[in-house]
């Protein structure tokens, strides 16, 4: 579904991204991992869109990802992005910010929009919250509200950028649950996470990502128990 063929990026004469070639098939769930300012929320935001690249190719379902072309927003509702802080608007409710998309960018009907995202809400356990404020949710809630929104544009993938590293620790559970269930239904998600526990039951393979280049890729449990490269082996040891 996402396919990323020797791709580069630099800001200014800083290159970031150096030769990135993996996959992501549908109904995948990939986890990346990697030490602060590897380069894994930018290549995220390559493959949504969010930042152009100078070299290789991005393509999702076949379709090249330019951030200049036409064609870019109709990638951009195919592949919903989670932040690790939400980004909801603070002055619209709950429901208001997951009908946000559907009904001004997909411009689908506003009350098959509002029952749709109702459905959602209640997906992430937020049924009851759909007239709250963002400052009236805590941070858990604030995410999984996100998550509905990027749901509610029937995404074929989701990119999940530090979901939880924004959260006070006991609100961290909440959020990889409802992750967990997205996962177990099929959707094909892409995490950049510090939680390896997470990584190790819920992600099919996991990136190891230094400097700009994979460094080691394979199954979750291989990668995640037995590296083999000393650098996965010693940020392992540093956030486990
Ligand atoms: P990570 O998400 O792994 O922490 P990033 O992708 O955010 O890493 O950043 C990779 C590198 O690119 C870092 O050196 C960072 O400082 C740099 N970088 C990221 N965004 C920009 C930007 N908009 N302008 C200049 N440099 C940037
Ligand atoms: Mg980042």
């Amino acid at each position: 579904m996402i396919e990323l063929v020797d791709v580069h990026k630099r800001f200014g004469s800083l290159e970031v991204i150096k030769g990135i070639s993996a996959s992501v098939a549908a109904g995948e769930v990939v986890c990346i991992i990697g030490p602060s300012g590897s380069g894994k929320s930018t290549i995220l935001r390559c493959i949504n869109g969010l930042e152009s690249y100078e070299a290789g190719t991005i393509t999702v379902e076949g379709v090249k990802v330019d951030r200049d072309a036409p064609s870019i927003t109709a990638v951009r509702t195919q592949v919903s992005m989670v932040f690790q802080r939400f980004n909801l608007f603070p002055h619209r409710t709950a429901l208001e910010n997951v009908v946000e998309g559907p009904i001004y960018v997909k411009r689908e009907a506003r009350d098959a929009a509002m029952e749709h995202g109702r459905q959602l809400l209640e997906r992430v356990g937020l049924a009851n919250k759909a007239g709250s404020y963002p400052h009236e949710l805590s941070g858990g809630q604030q995410q999984r509200v996100a998550i509905a929104r990027a749901l509610a544009m029937r995404p074929k993938a989701i990119l999940f950028d530090e979901p939880t590293s924004a959260l006070d620790p006991e609100l961290v559970g909440e959020v990889l649950a409802v992750m967990r269930l997205l996962a177990e239904d099929g959707m094909t998600m892409v995490v950049v996470t510090h939680e390896i526990s997470f990584a190790r039951e819920v992600a099919d393979r996991v990136l190891f990502l230094d400097h700009g280049v994979i460094v080691e890729e394979g199954k979750a449990a291989e990668v995640l128990s037995a590296p083999k490269h000393a650098r996965t082996q010693d940020f392992l040891r540093r956030v486990l």
